[in-house]
């Protein structure tokens, strides 16, 4: 029996990782959980799960959350609130097994608690890796965690990699295992065919409608513009030790491959399946084994294309600016994290359009470059004044609209 802590659990990724727990209950305890206001969302779970501990971020939340339970009789669940809080669980001595599923740099602190506490760490969050870099892989070699990649991308090509890179994840080279490429599979999202004169119209609910994934708002817009991929392009550099040359993007419309790793014998493995992310999430639970995870089998006589193309970076400047942080350095990819969430907030309160996210995003990171992190107060110091600085962005788009 593994004690599982789930940070995030009322998100899409915290919903489909309890989906799969549900079914082998001989095998995973629910010990914690975590949310910011989701209230009844987290009082079900309560009711299902009776975990020892729940935390909910925001204050009066966990206020209503804690008279629920006694409502219900239920006393056997602590509830507490804070984002400190988030740490102390899922480090504790209780916890085996940790869902890393907040989103946003949010989820860094307690993320990074988690590896220092040696536990098995399913990273869904992608923006902890992203704004700490080399601070979360010296803390990850510094520690006895396990770490296994939930993103369906980075997961896939976990599953294509030989035993040695499996087990020294961000450490071992790839020259080594003679591979040649990584080759990072995308939809397109939404928008891969709209005309780009349309694209100053698109509409929140226009882009938080994936064609092929079911996920959180946040992440629908990143796909939507392609930072999600510029994202998971600068996660696979830090998860697999490579350079930037070493990963190639690849389009791929029906999102039936989930990435691809290229040897130099001219084998390319990939993985593929239906785009449910129970699939990864039961992977990455039950390593080295494998759980049923409620994904129908993949249909090959049902599928009718198999489409492969080339990003263009007119269509997704986003893409192109991750690529360029992931080049440039730790600054320039925490200050385009931290503008970014900012911006798709922005747009999703139809504050700025859709193309001005790539605006906000490509003038702080230039602003911010330069910066050198070495510590993590750097990376929280750096992310504080990005997120100012592409507010002050977002303000001077709305007045001048
Ligand atoms: P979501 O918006 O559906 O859920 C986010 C969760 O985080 C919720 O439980 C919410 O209560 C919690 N949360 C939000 N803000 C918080 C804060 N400030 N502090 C603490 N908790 C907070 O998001 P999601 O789609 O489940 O994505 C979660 C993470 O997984 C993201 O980093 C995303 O990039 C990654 N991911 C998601 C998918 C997917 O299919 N949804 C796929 C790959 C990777
Ligand atoms: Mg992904």
């Amino acid at each position: 029996m593994q004690n599982l802590c789930v940070l995030g659990a009322t998100g899409s990724i915290g919903i489909s990782t309890l989906d799969v727990v549900r079914r082998h209950s001989d095998k995973y305890k629910v010990v914690s959980l975590s949310a910011n206001t989701r209230v009844d969302e987290m009082h079900a779970l309560c009711v299902e799960f009776k975990p020892e501990t729940v935390v909910m971020v925001d204050e009066l939340s966990a206020q209503q959350l804690k008279l629920k339970l006694l409502q219900d009789d239920l006393h056997s669940t602590e509830v507490l609130s804070g984002h400190s809080e988030l740490s102390a669980l899922s480090s504790s001595d209780n916890v085996d097994v940790v869902m890393a599923a907040i989103v946003g740099a949010s989820g860094l602190l307690p993320t990074l608690a988690a590896v220092k506490s040696d536990k098995k760490v399913l990273l869904a969050n992608k923006e902890a890796l992203v704004t700490s870099g080399q601070i979360f892989i010296d803390a990850l070699k510094n520690s006895n965690a396990q770490l296994l990649p939930i993103d369906s991308e980075h997961n896939a090509i976990f599953q294509c990699l030989p035993t040695n890179m499996q087990n020294n994840m961000g450490m071992a080279g790839i020259a080594d295992s003679g591979i040649s490429k990584i080759l990072l599979t995308g939809s397109g999202g939404p928008f891969r065919t709209l005309p780009l004169e349309q694209f100053a119209d698109i509409t929140p609910q226009q882009a938080c409608a994936h064609p092929n994934w079911d996920m959180g708002r946040k992440i629908s817009v990143d796909s939507a513009t392609m930072m999600n991929k510029g994202l998971e392009f600068i996660e696979a550099k830090w998860l697999f030790n490579l350079e930037p040359e070493d990963i190639q993007v690849v389009l791929h419309p029906q999102s039936t491959i989930h990435s691809m790793v290229q040897y130099k014998d001219g084998s390319v493995l990939a993985q593929m399946g239906n785009p449910d992310m129970r699939t990864p999430i039961a992977h990455a639970l039950a390593f080295p084994q494998r759980i049923a995870s409620g994904v129908e089998p993949f249909d090959f006589f049902n599928c009718k294309n198999f489409e492969f193309a080339q990003a263009d970076f007119e269509r997704y400047p986003n893409l192109e600016l991750a690529i360029n942080a992931c080049k440039a350095g730790q600054g320039a990819c925490t200050a385009l994290n931290a503008a970014n969430e900012i911006a798709v907030e922005a747009f999703l309160n139809n504050d700025i359009s859709f193309v001005e996210i790539a605006k906000v995003n490509k003038v702080v990171m230039n602003q911010f470059i330069n910066i050198n992190i070495n510590t993590i107060d750097d990376v929280t110091d750096l992310d504080n004044k990005a997120r100012i600085a592409a507010k002050r962005h977002v303000l001077n788009i709305k007045e001048d609209s």
